[in-house]
């Protein structure tokens, strides 16, 4: 792939890599594993006349495996991780009262952003990976026997909304033992051109779930596609009660919707936590002038770089209006509405892993290696 592709978000050009895919889903060596993004199944149809904010994503897992993909997972899945993850660092946080507030660390435009312009905040922000970041080493680690005994080599596509994605894997503190984690991103837009490319007709496609363990997702983890929806799903994980009224009470909290400051506190045991969702580089750079100055404080803060969320990301399908914007959004809400679990903690996969797998792995697989 030789095509250039801007990125509005962090104003680099970053190539393509579907020339790679390809080849990789033609080499029997290569499993090749792809993760879809929450945000990207709410916008994908907009290109093959499915009705606006619509849920594309079993379309999309359909239109995958007819393209030769191995294994299709949900990164929703990965996004429920970074929840058990981040909440277990912010209840530390705020044990210690130390490196408050607490900035998410899933948006790469974000993280940069800070590291360039606020690096005074860079130690605030959180050591977990994003949920792409988490998942390509979960997936490798998974694989790792089942390559050698099968020959093979697992490799990990992401499909994201995002070109700032495409910088974060080759972050040496998202690699484990030295070692990048995810090997292509391929944004919405060239997906969409790789489905045009085998001409498959996506709108006549039946819908297929994704392939066990990984399509075990809950709904707080497929919100993190719009603003305010970590930080949802942080409070889902937070609550005592995960009975359906206290869902209903944490989405009317304040964290949803287009406003670019929203703030909310909530009781956390004896302590009052105050919270705000920042979305768009420019309100996050006041927002955080206003911090410095100590004319607000917070204890979280969830920051992504595109206004509305990673459904407006720089990979999505171009000139979304109003009510496309609105529609995707829309899209995510109801997505989350029909998962059988809402709570990222009562993810039964997840909560095996855990358990199994996983234990005493969550720091080299899930945290950034941060260098002092
Ligand atoms: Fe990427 Fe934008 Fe989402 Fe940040 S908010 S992760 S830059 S799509």
């Amino acid at each position: 792939g030789q095509c250039a592709v801007v990125c509005p978000t962090a104003a680099i050009s970053v190539r393509t890599n579907v020339t790679e895919v390809w080849d990789a889903i033609t080499d029997p060596a290569i499993r090749v594993v792809a993760q879809i993004a929450p945000a990207v199944r709410v916008a994908i149809g907009e290109s093959f006349h499915v009705a606006r904010g619509e849920n594309s994503f079993g379309k999309l897992v359909a239109a995958l495996r007819v393209m030769g993909f191995d294994e299709i997972y949900d990164t929703s899945f990965a996004a429920d991780l970074t929840v058990m993850e981040e909440s277990k660092e912010l209840a530390e946080r705020l044990e210690k009262s130390e490196k408050l507030p607490l900035f998410t660390s899933c948006c790469p435009g974000w993280v940069k952003y800070c590291e360039n312009h606020y690096p005074e905040f860079t130690d605030n922000i959180s050591t977990c990976r994003s949920p792409q970041g988490m998942f390509s080493p979960l997936i490798k680690d998974y694989f790792k026997e089942k390559d050698i005994n099968e020959n093979k080599k697992t490799i990990m596509v992401s499909i994201m909304p995002c070109t700032a994605k495409k910088g974060e894997i080759l972050r040496p503190d998202n690699f484990t033992d030295g070692k990048q984690d995810t090997d292509y991103v391929i944004t919405t837009q060239e997906v969409i051109r790789m489905i045009k490319q085998v001409g498959i007709q996506f709108e006549q496609l039946e819908e297929e779930a994704a392939d066990m363990p990984f399509a075990v997702a809950s709904g707080g983890g497929t919100i993190f596609g719009a603003t305010g929806g970590v930080t949802e799903a942080v409070l889902r994980k937070l609550a005592k009660d995960k009975s359906y009224q206290n869902l209903k009470e944490i989405s009317y909290i304040g964290v949803r919707g287009e406003e670019t400051v929203k703030e909310t506190t909530v009781t956390l045991g004896d302590r009052e936590v105050k919270i705000a969702v920042v979305h768009g580089l420019a309100e996050t750079g006041r927002l955080l002038e206003r911090i410095k100055a100590g004319e607000v404080s917070y204890d979280f803060v969830e920051v992504m770089a595109c206004r509305r969320g990673c459904i407006m990301g720089g990979g999505q399908p171009p000139f979304a209006g109003d009510r496309t914007k609105k529609g995707r959004m829309d899209g995510l809400y109801k997505a989350d509405v029909m998962s059988n679990i809402r709570y990222p903690d009562e993810n039964p996969v997840l909560n095996h892993m855990y358990q199994t797998n996983i234990k005493g792995k969550e720091h080299k697989l899930f945290h950034r290696n941060i260098v002092k």
